[in-house]
């Protein structure tokens, strides 16, 4: 037994998680290149997905929180301990003729306080955003304030931590508005919900540069989710992509054959990402860590790539 092997209590609810890790088509090793913690929209601390990845058999694991990398430090160190090489990441909002994009970025520098900067501006935005819905559902007899969310954390929230949708959908579930996470999402909060509401936010083409300036890889997210393949190619062909999530959580084989096709056609890397975001009463939001991976040498990939960048930086 790894002498670690205990240092973190594994609880039921991330038992539930491991039953849907791996599986008989998912070979051990590799990386998971698309995970969340509490520093946004996560359940888990990034010393817990660590824990997993541990548990998963993998070799490298992101953490790549919505708009924030304050996670990554604490998962660097329980890397070191678990013997998991720790990809800095994370994931940017922007948003596209009115559609969520999600950029991921790899390898980027977290200290750079360009990036930080630009992180806390999104971050504002998002407040702003919150305060819309939560007024939106006030106005529809569902009396909510963002204190009164945030306080329902069940822990002091942190300079630099993310709050979003999901933190509002629990809300509503503990209030008996909803049952679940996909009611709040079908109902509510997601695109054509009561209470959905986009102001505009970067670009993703904006999101590329500043992962770049930042020494990062730029991978489009999970482009099946946004049902727009023309939108996914018009933006796949007007910024420097370096990769895109082929296979996620939410795609379909179909999706991955697809969105494979289109990277090999572009040169571009093709990553693999559950978008675990821990378990809300034993149900795993999105997917179980681990659940998608792809050959740790996409790992090598994207570190040389965010060389160059920084190499740029530089010059
Ligand atoms: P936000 O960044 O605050 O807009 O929230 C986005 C997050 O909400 C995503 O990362 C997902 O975790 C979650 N989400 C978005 N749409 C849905 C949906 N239809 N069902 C469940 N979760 C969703
Ligand atoms: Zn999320
Ligand atoms: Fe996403
Ligand atoms: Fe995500």
């Amino acid at each position: 037994m790894n002498k670690h092997e205990d240092d973190i209590q594994v609880d039921e609810t991330m038992l539930f998680a491991r039953k849907g890790m791996g599986g008989s088509s998912v070979e051990p090793g590799g990386a998971d290149l698309h995970t969340h913690t509490i520093a946004s929209d996560g359940m888990t601390s990034p010393a817990y997905n660590v824990r997993l990845a541990h548990l998963a058999g993998l070799k490298a694991l992101a953490i790549t929180d919505h708009d924030t990398v304050l996670g990554v430090p604490e998962a660097i160190e329980a890397g070191a301990q678990y013997g998991i090489h720790i990809v800095p990441g994370v994931e940017i909002s922007t948003v596209e003729e009115g559609i969520d994009i999600h950029v991921l970025g790899y390898f980027l520098d977290i200290e750079d306080a360009g990036l930080l900067e630009r992180l806390a501006n999104l971050r504002a935005v998002r407040d702003r955003r919150n305060e819309m819905l939560v007024a939106m559902l006030t106005e529809l007899g569902i009396p909510l304030t963002m204190e009164e969310v945030v306080s329902e954390l069940g822990r002091p929230l942190s300079p630099g931590e993310t709050v979003g949708r999901p933190h509002i959908a629990d809300a509503l579930v503990r209030r008996g508005i909803v049952r679940n996470m996909k009611e709040a999402f079908d109902e509510y909060l997601g695109a054509g919900g009561k209470a959905y509401v986009n102001p505009p936010r970067i670009r993703p083409q904006e999101a590329v540069r500043w992962i770049h300036e930042a020494g990062g890889a730029a991978v489009m997210a999970h482009p099946g989710i946004y049902h727009r393949d023309d939108l996914v190619i018009q933006l796949l062909d007007t910024a420097p992509w370096d990769g895109i999530e082929v296979w996620h959580s939410d795609h379909s084989e179909e999706d991955a054959k697809r969105y494979s096709e289109m990277a090999s056609a572009r040169d571009l890397l093709q990553t693999a990402g559950s978008d675990f975001h821990g378990a809300r009463k034993g149900d795993v939001f999105h997917g179980a860590l681990g659940g998608r991976r792809v050959h740790e040498q996409m790992v090598q990939q994207l570190q040389e790539r965010s060389e160059q960048y920084q190499a740029e930086r530089r010059s």
